[in-house]
């Protein structure tokens, strides 16, 4: 399945490590050319050392995507590596906690500014090369925090997360004329460095909270940007897919036990 992906050239930001690390892995591996995107340009290149040493194809990019020249430049990096750009894996995002009365504005505008405004650019900046192809995949990363669920501390990201798919809906219907798809994953709890620095204690409790009883891994939502990207998905646009072992299911504790 997704053989249609082999040859397309995708932009994959944030990939340095975490969840977009792992979705650059695989559509590498479906044979897409990948542009690992993130600030720090030496991680970004080991991961196109991963890449390469597996047989694929990538290249590395530094940009932020909170600056609107930065995402101009990344597309036409793309292209100019790769001689197109089909799909581009807007996933680059931050998660820094602060609960109400502590949060202050610069807190909840780098937050929105990431998340939120970062996706707007790297879409925008991405138009004008799918708009010419009369083709194009969008994957948004976004959350189940925010679109279905709250969490202490993430009213800043919640909303965000949220965001994002308010974007998604009106982009998906101004983008159909063109073949370009916009679509997102929702990924629950998801074993990735960032994840990590939330604490052993964090890890432990949201295990207990997923009815599988495991967080998820980065190849779970990679696997689900792949079918928003390939072919077989032509048809689906402005959908939102849940990754979370079932997390947002139970009613109550007792649900769970
Ligand atoms: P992560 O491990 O902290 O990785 C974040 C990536 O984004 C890094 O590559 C980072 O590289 C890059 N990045 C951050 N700010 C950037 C900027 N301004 N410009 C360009 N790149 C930037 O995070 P993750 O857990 O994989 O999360 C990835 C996405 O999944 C985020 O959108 C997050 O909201 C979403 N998500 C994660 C989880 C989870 O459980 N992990 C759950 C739901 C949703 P640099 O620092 O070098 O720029």
């Amino acid at each position: 399945m997704f053989q249609s992906l082999a040859g397309r050239s995708v932009i994959v930001t944030g990939s340095s490590k975490g969840i977009g690390r792992g979705i650059a892995l695989r559509f590498a591996a479906a044979g897409c050319s990948v542009l690992v995107v993130s600030r720090k340009l030496a991680e970004a290149e080991a991961v196109v050392a991963e890449i390469v040493a597996a047989g694929g194809r990538a290249q590395a990019h530094a940009a932020d995507v909170t600056v609107p020249e930065d995402t101009v430049a990344m597309a036409a990096a793309a292209l100019a590596a790769f001689g197109r750009l089909d799909i581009l894996c807007a996933n680059a995002g931050i998660f820094p906690a602060a609960k109400l009365g502590e949060m202050t504005a610069a807190d909840f505008d780098r937050v929105l500014g990431t998340n939120l405004k970062g996706t707007f650019l790297c879409v925008s900046a991405c138009l004008a090369a799918m708009k010419a192809r009369r083709a194009g995949r969008i994957v948004l990363t976004s959350s189940i925090t925010g679109p279905v669920t709250g969490f202490p501390g993430w009213a800043h990201y919640g909303a965000s997360k949220a965001g994002q798919l308010g974007f998604m809906r009106t982009a998906a219907i101004e983008l159909a004329p063109f073949g370009i798809t916009v679509n997102a994953v929702l990924p629950g709890n998801i074993r990735t460095e960032g994840l990590a620095g939330m604490g052993a204690d964090y890890i432990r409790g949201m295990e207990a909270a997923v009815p599988m009883r495991r967080l998820g891994s980065v190849a779970d939502i990679a696997n689900a940007a792949l079918y928003f990207a390939s072919d077989e998905a032509a048809y689906v646009t402005g959908q939102s897919l849940i990754i979370d072992g079932g997390q947002i299911l139970p009613e109550s504790q007792a649900a769970l036990e």
